[in-house]
């Protein structure tokens, strides 16, 4: 056999629709609540932020919603993405399990996030607006949104999380070559940002601080709006190009994964691949084991708490049922920017809280070794996200090895590292500490969850 497989679509293969899992889901999501009123949110409290269309997707029960076709020809630059069959890795492993991934980091920002931030923009642009505000961890939302606005004439304000903004400064020029404008945030252009500032003027930043100033800026325009990169509804729809893409290579395959495996910051990766062989599954058409991995030190899932939270810092978004280590938890800084949230994406939350999904944690420098053995194989490097999940993939090959059982393995490869060289370099420097979080910031976090009467 080679020593590489590739699974290649046509672009004509490229899904015409979305899948939207809130189909197929036994019990319908718990609503999203006004943190005023306590009451569901309805459309127009919304249409401030996002653009019709995109909170039309947020409440759809379809499961079936097409892709516009401006959206499909911009996709096609570089989708559908390959599917590999990763053999030599599987010889490095001597395993007898079967182990494949999805490859996202071929889009021009080198992660999944541009399959949502040109259906965003293009929405936007539709409905007139002229600027979009945003926040981005690592650097790979804000890359994704400045290069779909540079497509779609829109303006760009990237809000970036401080202690990326100063490890990273590749991403700003990235960013900044498409146009769109950067600020490390907390920054001095909001309330929120200088409110927090004034208490800890060295802050590394938060998801939950920037997505505050995103918001607080996109509210005071009426030709602004905002746009998140994960955790939501639609982006998570927008997602699940990628695990339909891989169903339909699985049948070239002639092979079906027993394991997805994604790793988790807000949720989208994640969903992107697993959702559509969870909907299978979900109506009684073939089973798979899901493996969502996060970082130990940003524990979401198998810490935080199933609660009603807010999904920032300073308490300006919607109230969203899903698992939190408390809305103000400020996640020490880590080389995995892009999983440092407090929150996740509700929809993951409730399928993990049904049991259908299982979670598990990670410490980084044990990622980083599987990303490095990875690489040695395939020769890709993968982003120190991703190696959340090439850890999880890895360590189920070697469980194969153990027991002799072959099975098939899938995980996604989100993103690729080259941004991302200074967490190589710290790895191999051996500087790369688990910084452990507080237990006792997250219990303060948590003790200061809003209280909801349907809880
Ligand atoms: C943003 C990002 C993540 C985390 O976000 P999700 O919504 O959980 O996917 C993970 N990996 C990469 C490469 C990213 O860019």
């Amino acid at each position: 056999m080679a020593d590489t497989i590739k699974f290649l679509l046509n672009e004509s293969d490229m899904p015409k629709f979305w899948y939207n899992i809130a189909a197929d889901l036994p019990e319908p999501p718990p609503p999203v609540l006004h943190p005023g009123t306590g009451q569901p949110i309805t459309p127009d409290d919304l249409a401030p932020l996002f653009p019709m269309a995109v909170i039309q997707q947020e409440v759809s029960q379809e499961r079936e919603i097409e892709i516009p076709q401006p959206v499909r020809d911009v996709l096609q630059q570089w989708r559908p993405s390959p599917l590999h069959r990763a053999r030599r890795l599987e010889q490095a492993l001597d395993t007898p399990a079967r182990i494949y991934y999805k490859y996202e980091g071929v889009s021009p920002a080198g992660s999944h996030k541009p399959n949502t931030a040109i259906a965003q923009a293009f929405y936007n642009k539709e409905q007139g607006v002229k600027r979009i505000t945003t926040e981005t961890g690592a650097g790979q939302w804000g890359s994704a949104l400045a290069l779909a606005g540079s497509f779609f004439g829109l303006e760009i304000e990237v809000y970036m999380v401080r202690v990326s903004y100063d490890q990273k400064p590749y991403r700003r020029a990235f960013m900044e070559t498409f146009g769109a404008t950067c600020i490390a945030s907390p920054s001095n252009r909001t309330e929120s940002g200088r409110a927090i500032l004034e208490k800890d003027p060295d802050s590394t930043g938060s998801l939950g601080i920037a997505i505050s100033e995103a918001v607080e800026m996109a509210a005071q325009r009426e030709d602004t709006k905002y746009s998140l990169g994960s955790v939501l509804n639609h982006v998570l729809l927008h997602q699940t190009i990628i695990g339909q893409e891989a169903l339909r290579q699985f049948e070239m395959a002639d092979d079906y994964p027993d394991m997805v495996i994604g790793c988790t910051g807000g949720g989208s990766n994640f969903a992107g691949i697993a959702f559509p062989f969870i909907g299978r599954k979900l109506r009684g058409e073939q089973d798979v084991d899901v493996v969502a991995v996060e970082p130990a030190n940003c524990p979401t899932l198998t810490k935080g708490a199933y609660a009603y939270d807010f999904g920032d810092t300073a308490h300006l978004t919607p109230l969203v049922k899903m698992h939190t280590l408390g809305s103000t938890f400020v996640p020490p800084g880590f080389h995995a920017g892009g999983l440092r949230y407090h929150g996740m994406a509700p929809l993951v939350s409730q399928l993990s809280d049904m049991g259908v999904i299982k979670p598990r944690a990670y410490a980084q420098a044990a990622c980083f070794e599987a990303g490095v053995t990875f690489a040695k194989a395939e020769g890709i490097i993968p982003a120190p996200e991703a190696n959340h999940a090439v850890r999880a993939a890895i360590d189920e090959a070697l469980v194969c090895k153990e027991s002799g059982q072959g099975k098939a393995i899938l995980f996604n490869l989100c993103g690729h590292g080259h941004f991302d060289m200074q967490a190589y370099t710290d790895y191999f420097a051996g500087k790369l500490f688990d910084q452990d979080y507080d237990p006792s910031e997250v219990a303060m976090a948590l003790a200061g969850l809003p209280s909801v009467a349907s809880g």
